[in-house]
């Protein structure tokens, strides 16, 4: 039986990472990406020109790499209010969560990325939320994910099971877990066509990828790409 799989497709570092571990893993990978009245459209169109990358430079993947869907979640942009979807600076809250966080958006694409899945026939479900470097986004912990595969597999008459491969590793690690996945070739690719800032900056282009370079997920980014590039490499006998 063919294992078909859909992975949580955002643009940025992470899903692209969680992309390539889908690929080298199930015999079929669809993607799912959410137009939610992002700030930055910058990031839908880089999940276009990362797609159609990983399709040139890796000819192994692209017969596994299936359809795109891009699903309009705007009325999540409707109904919050955060410096994700609207003009503002990013500031802490007194709850002391960022209010860059947006309530309910990984529950609600998780369940979206369900529904399509029972419909495309996908099993797997691989999304690249994290507890380890990460923003304090409640909905992207271990616990939140198992909880969401639970209701999805009662709430459905299913059997999803919901990979997190970055859920316990640095942002150091997910840059050496690309290398691993596909070489330098990876690496580079991540570098070039994901988007990860905040502020949507695209034309500053740095060793770790493209951003404005001060704020939390440039910092974030940065950090971990720093850290892996300047870690020993282990030498292949
Ligand atoms: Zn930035």
């Amino acid at each position: 039986m063919t294992e078909v799989a859909m992975v949580l497709f955002s643009g940025g570092q992470d899903s692209a990472t969680c992309l390539a571990w889908a690929l080298d893993r199930f015999e079929s990978v669809e993607t799912i990406g959410f137009d939610y009245g992002q700030r930055h459209a910058v990031e839908l169109e880089v999940r276009k020109t990362a797609l159609a990358a990983l399709r040139r430079d890796f000819p192994s993947w692209a017969p596994r790499l299936g359809e795109d869907h891009l699903i309009d979640l705007s009325v999540l942009g409707e109904i919050s209010e955060t410096a994700l979807t609207r003009r503002g600076e990013i500031a802490m809250q007194a709850n002391g969560l960022p209010n860059t966080f947006v309530p309910g958006r990984n529950l609600m694409f998780l369940t979206f990325a369900a529904a399509l899945a029972y419909r495309r026939g996908a099993r797997q479900i691989i999304t690249g939320v994290c507890e380890t470097d990460y923003s304090g986004y409640p909905d992207c912990r271990d616990d939140a994910i198992k909880a969401m595969q639970l209701a999805l597999n009662i709430g459905m008459d299913s059997r999803f099971v919901i990979h997190t491969p970055l859920m316990w590793i640095d942002k150091a690690a997910t840059w050496a877990l690309a290398e691993e996945l596909g070489g330098k070739a990876l690496v580079d690719l991540i570098r070039r066509n994901t988007h990860t800032c905040y502020q949507g900056v695209r034309d500053k282009q740095h060793d770790w990828g493209h951003g404005c370079g001060t704020c939390p997920a440039c910092e974030l980014r940065r950090d971990g790409y720093l850290s892996f590039a300047s870690a020993p490499k282990q030498i292949q006998s």
